[in-house]
């Protein structure tokens, strides 16, 4: 066996996904299966070896030797690879994911907070890759944050640093299942955007987006309906950017960072979302660090958080 690869994992309280990447990053093949919280621990650790067992029987076949594994998951990864607490898996909470998955799959493993594989991979192959401090923002369900200083990922002491998605923009606002109130990413995720157009539309505000039944109301019908002039759309969107803007305007000023890069799907709107994010940036950050830091798209898109996670566990091996 000549050429090397690596195993990426993104586990997801729906799906998870996982891939055969050469250490260029590049992704030789890709599966997913779903979650299934319901079934619990075992049943869904079989299926996972199971799904390992492919990867690695075609990189078998393709004369490529696995040199380690590595899984993004939800919540704080304490060092060593224990998942300390799991927002949307249960079963995880005090498990050794690592241990337990290297033991199974005879090589080494490392485990990750997602938004932290998500930032590691843009920081290597993606929209970082020439910043040397940046945060990563995932835009998507909830606000997930990954933080690189100095080309290190920044976990904090416990690893349950860079929830910028808990910051706070309005005291007494939405309330957030933290337990917070008036949390950034009641505002601008996916779910936070949806959530404006809703309280819009019951004030009687005309709009597209009233003819949709709930179900179909996404951020990708939103922006849809923002790109068409729709006023609601716009206002949800502007409600989005300028919060989003009014964190970014702390983070800039506390840390100095060279950039942001925004990731997840609403980060399709980022054109939009713009001119309101940078009108509260300037209004808002010292003149420095506000022509310093550059708010740029993430690259990698959904494979971020596998290329970050299976690239964390081959720096992990080589040392
Ligand atoms: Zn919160």
């Amino acid at each position: 066996m000549s050429e090397t690869a690596l195993i990426g994992i993104d586990l997801g309280g729906t799906n998870c996904r996982a891939a055969l990447l050469a250490e260029s990053g590049e992704i030789l093949r890709s599966n997913r299966i779903p979650t299934r919280v319901a079934e619990g621990r075992e049943q869904f650790l079989s299926r996972l070896f199971e799904l390992c067992d492919d990867l690695l029987s075609f990189a078998e076949n393709e004369k490529r030797c696995v040199l380690a594994v590595g899984m993004g998951a939800a919540g704080v990864i304490a060092e060593g690879g224990v998942v300390t607490v799991s927002p949307n898996v249960a079963w995880l909470d005090g498990f050794p994911l690592a241990e337990t998955m290297a033991k199974g799959l005879r090589l080494p493993v490392t485990v990750v907070n997602d938004a932290n594989a998500v930032a590691w991979g843009e920081a290597k192959f993606g929209a970082g890759r020439d910043f040397a401090s940046f945060l990563t923002i995932t835009l998507g369900t909830g606000v997930g944050g990954g933080l690189v200083l100095e080309r290190r990922l920044w976990k904090g002491s416990d690893g349950a640093a860079g929830e910028i998605g808990h910051f706070v923009v309005d005291p007494g606002g939405r309330p957030c299942k933290c337990g917070s109130r008036g949390c950034l990413e009641r505002y601008a995720s996916a779910t936070g955007m949806v959530c404006s157009v809703i309280e819009l539309l019951e004030q009687g505000k005309a709009s597209v987006l009233k003819m949709l039944p709930p179900a179909e109301l996404t951020a990708f019908e939103i922006s849809r309906a923002a790109r068409s002039g729709d006023a609601v759309a716009l206002r949800a969107l502007q409600e989005a950017g300028e919060r989003l803007g009014q964190v970014l305007a702390s983070v800039a000023n506390l840390l100095n960072l060279d950039g942001v890069v925004i990731c997840g799907g609403p980060s399709a709107s980022l054109d939009l979302l713009r001119p309101w994010l940078e009108a509260e940036m300037r209004f808002r950050t010292f003149a420095i660090p506000f022509k310093r830091m550059q708010i740029v798209r993430g690259e990698l898109g959904d494979e971020a958080g596998i290329v970050g996670a299976a690239t964390l566990a081959y720096e992990a091996v080589m040392g």
